[in-house]
């Protein structure tokens, strides 16, 4: 199965990823995920990666693309991936689709999950991440059974810098303007996927999985 994910930020993505993926048998490529980790290893990808992910913009599309690119050379990828986060705008949605036509491997769905603004945002404020294994929790919706411990790995969880008001602000701006057009993008490829993301997280990937199902022959 190869499959990307879109979405606002806040829609869950990153928590049906981890479902979907290892439903699938797949990997879960986040490419917020390898900035943040470059980040904290203050990689020379880290350092450039985090002026801009620190204010909501996007990172360059010369830098993310070449880093997907390498990482769907990795054998994992090989059978399938899950992308969470790339592509972000047209130009990225056009590179992947050369990247795939060229290997013969193409996409099978891309899977919308759709939210309302106002459920986004809070989402967004409450979502606490852990610094170990990335997972996300939130202090109403999803709370870790520590407070402040991730139950997974029992990491430290923080609120990511990007999830403060000011900049969630910002990324909603560069989702409407940057990110929103794949959507139409890939409704005419004919491999758009939408389901109503809001409920619990085990009912959302039920419908993801019963709709990917009903899409996707395999
Ligand atoms: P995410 O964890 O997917 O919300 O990504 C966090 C941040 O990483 C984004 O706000 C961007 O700054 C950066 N980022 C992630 N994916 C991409 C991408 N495909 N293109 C450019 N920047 C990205």
């Amino acid at each position: 199965m190869r499959l990307i994910l879109v979405g606002p930020p806040g829609a869950g993505k990153g928590t049906q990823a981890v479902h979907l993926a290892a439903h699938y048998g797949i990997p879960h490529i986040s490419t917020g995920d390898i900035f943040r980790h470059n980040m904290k290893n203050e990689t020379e990808l880290g350092l450039l990666a985090k002026s801009y992910v620190d204010r909501g913009e996007l990172v360059p599309d010369s830098v993310t693309n070449e880093m997907v690119k390498d990482r769907l050379t990795h054998e994992d990828a090989r059978e399938g991936f899950l992308l969470d986060g790339f592509p972000r705008n047209v130009l990225q949605a056009e590179v992947l689709r050369a990247i795939l036509a060229e290997a013969g491997t193409p996409l099978d769905a891309v899977l919308e999950l759709a939210l309302d603004d106002s459920e986004i945002i809070a989402r967004l404020s409450g979502r606490r991440t852990c610094k170990n294994c990335s997972a996300s929790f939130h202090v109403i919706y999803e709370k870790p059974t520590v407070d402040g411990i991730c139950d997974k790995c029992q990491g430290e969880l923080y609120q990511r810098e990007d999830d403060s008001e000011a900049v969630i602000a910002r990324r909603l701006e560069v989702y409407a303007e940057q990110t929103k057009p794949i959507i139409a993008f890939y409704r005419t490829e004919g491999l758009l996927i939408t389901i109503v993301a809001t409920g619990e997280v085990a009912e959302i990937s039920q419908r993801a999985i019963a709709a990917l199902s009903a899409a996707v022959v395999q």
